[in-house]
């Protein structure tokens, strides 16, 4: 199967209207030619995107978030640039079908794809081993929880028998050991190699992008070691990084709009029982900014809902200050059960664990009835801390009526009125540091090349490369597009730009506003001069500072001439742009 062509990926970008898309996800609307809209990619209120009709790409004013239509939709869903252009092309019913779209494009490093691919045996072979008369016994033990056969086939779970069953099917299958040691489905010991998980029920974890990068596996029946183990980290398995059910549940988070985040693998497939899917876990009660990144990267409503009990309470109270810190919508599920999922369908059945998703409170509720339990308010400076911290929590309520009523409750505790000193509205909006890489002069001429060809020609007689390495990756990119045709859109020109950096400059420069209208051939010719003069005088200067490190005096006279014939080079140019 061949990859999407670049023909293919052109013709879809030019049948979809960036607006129209756009507006798919957020609401747009008109100003003059152009359109605007609130940032989905930071914290923005008033409009700050904008969107251009005749150029097709969007440009974020206060976060710098810039690009295509495919940038857009592969940034807003977070999926691949291939992911993205599938997408569209569904959108405007141009047919992928033909095309190889299951490789990523990315090029993925070689330890990273063995790693995969042990995983993904390991995955097949526990699958197996579970169905196999080995593994009899845990499913009935999995029945027995109420994890029925088409939950085990959505989660893949498995059963790694013992006696190093695994070692011995991968090594079969001729696994390089290297690669089975550095995907930690086994160990190396004094005693050989031997299985990470024996006789344990098997979960697979998989990256956003559903490979399967490591396993959180479950004890099978009593003994001595810790009744959960994972993965160790690898160059694949950073344990923070990582969000289980993630790439299952993205699909269901767009309909639902939120997403349940829970603490175990237990506990997503707990609410997968009771028909609940956009849910995804942490692995763990410590929730990361990675983590919490690839949450916001979803769009949606978090609702956390940890377990009841304190160690869960505790972590509700850590995430809610990390999450607000990043800006992150998120409510709390109110659970006063003390128990997991699990525990809540056996002790009130399945109804309640479906109403318990629905019922949660704001965040500054939440930490209003934590922090009363963690601060003696008959203290003075206890009560002190208290309204501090609710205070700088408060701040940041966008709802001004919440944000009145939380002042309200504050001062009823604690008799200050926090809101004296904040109530002054702050306005700061960072400014985006344009990335200014590059001379006026490289400016002008990769302006004057991407709008004609004749500049283009030109550039290659004249100059043939840029001081600057991004303008010159640029520059090349633009005489490479000239091969395929005799204009350029720049909507299409960033699909075929691999660096971030190079996409930044032409989106800059393409809302440049000296940007000139059509080719001149004098002004170039003067922009090209400039760049000619500019890098004569760089060669002066390395020559004068050659000069001033050596002794020798005919080498001395050597250096000196040269540089009196670099001189008389730029008199030339100098001279010549002034009769012109
Ligand atoms: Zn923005």
């Amino acid at each position: 199967m061949a990859r999407i062509s670049e023909e293919k990926i052109r013709e879809i970008r030019s049948k979809a209207d960036i607006a129209e898309v756009i507006a798919k996800y957020v609401p747009i609307t008109r100003k003059g030619r152009n359109y605007v809209c609130v940032c989905p990619f930071h914290d923005d209120h008033d409009p700050s995107l904008s969107i251009s009709a005749d150029k097709q790409i969007f440009k974020c004013f206060v976060c710098g978030a810039a690009g295509n239509v495919f940038g857009f939709v592969s940034r807003f869903e977070n999926i691949s640039y291939v992911e993205s252009i599938v997408k569209v092309a569904e959108m405007v019913h141009v047919d992928v079908s033909e095309y190889d779209k299951s490789e990523s494009y990315e090029k993925i490093d070689p330890r990273v794809s063995a790693i995969h691919k042990v995983n993904q045996a390991a995955i097949d072979y526990t699958n197996y081993s579970l169905k196999s008369s080995l593994g009899s016994s845990v499913v009935d033990y999995l029945h027995q929880r109420g994890i029925q056969d088409n939950l085990i086939e959505k989660f893949q779970i498995g059963y790694n028998p013992p006696n190093d069953a695994l070692y011995r099917f991968l090594h079969a299958k001729k696994f390089a050991d290297k690669d089975l040691v550095e995907s930690n489905v086994v160990r190396l010991t004094s005693s050989g190699i031997h299985d990470v998980f024996a006789n344990r029920i098997m979960i697979p974890i998989h990256d956003r992008q559903g490979h399967p990068i490591a396993f959180t596996a479950r004890r099978f029946g009593s003994g001595e070691e810790a009744k959960y183990i994972n993965t160790q980290e690898t160059i694949c398995y950073i344990k923070g990084n990582v969000i289980f059910n993630y790439h299952r549940a993205k699909e269901i988070c767009r309909q639902t709009k939120r997403v349940l985040l829970v603490e175990g693998a237990m506990d997503v497939i707990a609410f997968e029982k009771v028909g609940i899917g956009d849910v995804v876990a942490t692995l763990g009660t410590a929730c990361t900014k990675e983590q919490i990144a690839l949450l916001k990267g979803l769009h949606v409503r978090v609702d956390v809902c940890y377990d009841g009990d304190e160690a869960g309470i505790n972590a509700i109270y850590k995430f809610g200050i990390l999450a607000s810190d990043m800006n992150l919508e998120f409510e709390v599920v109110n659970n006063k059960t003390g128990l997991d999922p699990d525990e809540i369908i056996e002790k009130y059945g399945r109804e309640e664990l479906i109403s318990l998703s629905n019922k949660t409170i704001s965040w500054i509720d939440f930490l209003f009835e934590y922090l009363q339990k963690k601060y003696n308010l008959e203290n003075y400076s206890q009560r002190v801390e208290f309204a501090k911290l609710l205070q700088s929590q408060i701040e940041k309520v966008r709802e001004q009526f919440a944000k009145e009523q939380a002042y309200k409750r504050l001062q009823e505790l604690t008799q200050f009125d926090m809101r004296t000193q904040t109530q002054t509205k702050k306005v700061s909006q960072k400014i985006v540091q344009s990335s200014k890489a590059g001379s006026a002069a490289e400016y002008e001429i990769l302006s004057e090349m991407l709008l004609s060809l004749q500049a283009c020609n030109r550039f290659k007689e004249e100059l043939g490369f840029l001081p600057h390495s991004v303008c010159n990756k640029l520059a090349i990119y633009i005489i490479d597009a000239y091969r395929k045709s005799n204009t350029i859109e720049i909507a299409d020109l960033l699909s075929a730009i691999a660096e971030e950096e190079v996409r930044e400059l032409l989106i800059e420069l393409s809302d440049w506003d000296l940007a000139p209208l059509e080719y001149n051939p004098k002004v170039f010719k003067d922009a090209c001069t400039k760049i000619k003069i500019s890098c004569i005088d760089h060669e002066i200067n390395k020559l004068n500072d050659l000069i001033s490190k050596i002794s020798d005096p005919l080498k001395k006279g050597e250096i000196g001439n040269q540089i009196i014939k670099k001189q008389q080079e730029k008199m030339e140019l100098m001279n010549h742009q002034l009769i012109q």
